[in-house]
């Protein structure tokens, strides 16, 4: 029989490991039979290993991304009267982990083709405040290490890299969580490397905050019952580390996989650039780890080269047509309701608003078949050949 074209999904994680399966299993069983559930071995050993592929020396599990930037800046010193700088676009955890450690965010705008913090625009609004410099490397692409570090060495800036979209991400010589005083890296179960519920951890090559951050995630406790500050419970799970540490080894091919869907968009994309339909650019090569592979819908309003179909009427379409496709992000940092009593309004970074409302997110994924790409590209087709949505049979 003639296989049924199926839908895209769009992210599917259990491709990824039911080659693995087995070994996942006797792992987390031997978690199980060791009964070390906190702080056990199999964390001590993914910590090294994972410190290890990021070119550091010191990896500190804690319980996800989000804890990982503010436990990490706390540990790297930054707090109350700080200012730190962190791109408007980027997922609000960013921004939440900054404010947890008492700092003061300053947002910056972001570049149009890359989504990517724009460092010029940071240097403007740099003051004898600013203590550091938060670099999203978004989507998997790295924000370039060699700028980063002339700027922070002119302005004696700490740079902390969120690379929770990055794993294992180059640039320029550098691997994501390499660059600077200490990085951020989530486990959540979509990111690049994912463990089976939340985690992150924090890589650095400096001893001293490598201590602080495992007193700061173990309730401020640099030995059992004795407390030299306020610190909280975020440990990275026993069992967690132990499925992170059968998967580490597969990464790399991982990102592989991701990069080669890459270039098949790419390549089927390029027609579509004179309909308005641009891929967000490539500026590292084969550095980039494609967490996410997105598209601008480029608008009337913005563009000569607009794509005849709004945002939301091709994400339908392609709905319709059972293929998935996600945003990244709606809303930036600055307009999103809770973070209003920062005092930045509509206007304040245009890129990233404009992003906001150009970017498609398409199914990108280890597993991800050539077929299942091709489709995708076809359904965009279609949606840009029948611009009114169009109800179709399942
Ligand atoms: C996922 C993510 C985080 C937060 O990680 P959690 O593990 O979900 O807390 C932070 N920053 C970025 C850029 C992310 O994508």
């Amino acid at each position: 029989m003639h296989s049924v074209p199926t839908t895209v999904p769009f992210v599917d994680l259990k491709l990824q490991h039911q080659p693995i399966e087995q070994k996942i299993a006797q792992a987390m069983m031997a978690v199980i039979t060791g009964g070390d559930y906190v702080l056990g071995q199999a964390l001590t050993e993914f910590e090294s290993a994972f410190a290890a592929a990021c070119g550091v020396d010191y990896g500190v599990g804690v319980a996800c991304g989000t804890d990982a930037i503010a436990l990490g800046l706390q540990a790297c010193g930054i707090g109350e009267g700080d200012e730190v700088l962190l791109p408007a676009n980027t997922f609000v955890a960013t921004l939440i982990g900054v404010l947890r450690t008492g700092a003061k965010p300053v947002l910056v705008d972001c570049e149009a083709n890359t989504g990517l913090i724009d460092l010029i625009a940071a240097e403007r609004v740099i003051t004898p405040q600013t203590r550091a410099i938060v670099p999203v490397h978004l989507y998997g692409q790295m924000v370039s290490p060699a700028r980063l570090i002339d700027l922070a060495d002119t302005y004696d800036l700490i740079i902390f890299e969120d690379a929770a979209q990055a794993h294992l991400a180059e640039r320029e010589g550098y691997r994501a969580g390499s660059i600077g005083a200490a990085a951020a890296f989530s486990f959540y179960p979509s990111k690049n490397l994912g463990a089976m519920g939340d985690g992150g951890m924090v890589v650095t090559r400096d001893e001293a905050i490598a201590q602080r951050l495992k007193s700061l995630r173990n309730y401020g406790a640099p030995k059992k019952y004795y407390h030299t500050e306020i610190g909280t419970n975020s440990r990275l799970d026993t069992i967690q580390a132990a499925v992170l540490g059968v998967k580490l080894p597969y990464l790399a091919q991982w990102n592989q996989q991701r990069f080669e869907i890459a270039e098949q968009y790419n390549i089927l994309l390029s027609p579509f650039k004179s309909q308005g339909l641009l891929p967000m650019q490539n500026q590292v090569g084969a550095g980039h780890v494609y967490h996410l592979y997105i598209v601008r819908v480029m608008m009337e309003t913005r563009s000569s080269k607009f794509c005849p179909v709004a945002r939301q009427v091709l994400q339908e379409n392609l709905q319709a047509q059972g293929v998935e496709t996600g945003i990244h992000y709606p809303i930036p940092c600055h307009l999103q309701p809770a973070f209003k009593f920062l005092g930045y309004r509509m206007g304040d970074f245009p890129h990233a608003e404009q992003l906001s409302e150009e970017m498609l997110s398409l199914p990108m994924y280890p597993g991800l078949t050539e077929a299942q790409v091709n489709r995708v590209v076809g359904a965009l087709s279609n949606a840009l050949a029948a611009p009114i949505p169009v109800k179709l049979s399942a």
